[in-house]
């Protein structure tokens, strides 16, 4: 079987991607645009932001907008309207009950609208440099199913299974790593096992016959 040293190893020779894809200069900004992100791609957010954080610099300019115009701001967005909400209702808790800074644990960053466990465990490692999650997104719960690192069929499930097998050290790296993976090799459609290194050992390789453990319900 194939080990979870091994997967990072390789993974690690292969690519060295940044801790986060989108666009920052504050932990604030990097939770706008993790919120963002939710369901539409980091290529679009980094362009809808790139005029977002020169209009709204502070989480005042969120909590005073009114909504409509922060939608407006950011209609490019799958979901604008219902983030633009969050966006404003978390931006109104930042500055009520964290004093205006982003909060820095598990706890506290989940009680912000819009803001689930994937979210929190980004915003925790690339701000702050803790590892107390595994942002299990698209590209992380497909590929860790493929390789056979967890059966479970919800990104939370998934996310326990890999916490379980992952080493403390390379939670926060490993969702960088999966993504860059995810999107070069063992893509969404179409995967390409014929030129993957795990392709003699993984249980979903296309290069053995196999069926694609991918996606849950499978
Ligand atoms: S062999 Fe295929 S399914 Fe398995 S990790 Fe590589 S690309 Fe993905």
């Amino acid at each position: 079987m194939i080990t979870i040293h091994r997967i990072i190893a390789v993974l690690e020779k292969s690519y060295t991607p940044p801790k986060s894809f989108l666009t920052h200069q504050s932990p604030f900004q990097l939770l706008v645009a993790t919120v963002l992100s939710a369901q539409c791609t980091d290529v679009r957010v980094n362009i809808i932001t790139q005029s977002l954080f020169k209009k709204y610099r502070m989480p005042e300019d969120f909590a005073r907008a009114p909504l409509r115009q922060i939608a407006a701001d950011i209609r490019t967005c799958s979901y604008f309207n219902t983030k633009a909400r969050y966006l404003q209702e978390l931006s109104r808790m930042i500055i009520r009950k964290f004093h205006g800074r982003v909060p820095d644990t598990m706890e506290e960053l989940m009680q912000l609208p819009g803001v689930g466990r994937k979210t929190a465990s980004i915003i925790l490692f690339v701000a702050y440099g803790k590892r107390e999650g595994i942002a299990v997104d698209t590209h992380v719960f497909r590929v860790a199913r493929r390789l056979g690192l967890s059966k479970g069929t919800s990104p939370e499930k998934v996310e326990l299974d890999l916490m379980k097998a992952v080493p403390r050290e390379k939670w926060g790296e490993l969702n960088p790593l999966f993504i860059s993976f995810g999107r070069d090799i063992c893509t969404a459609r179409n995967r390409t096992c014929e030129v993957c290194p795990f392709r003699k050992e993984c249980p979903s390789s296309n290069a053995l016959g196999r069926k694609d453990l991918g996606k849950a319900g499978k």
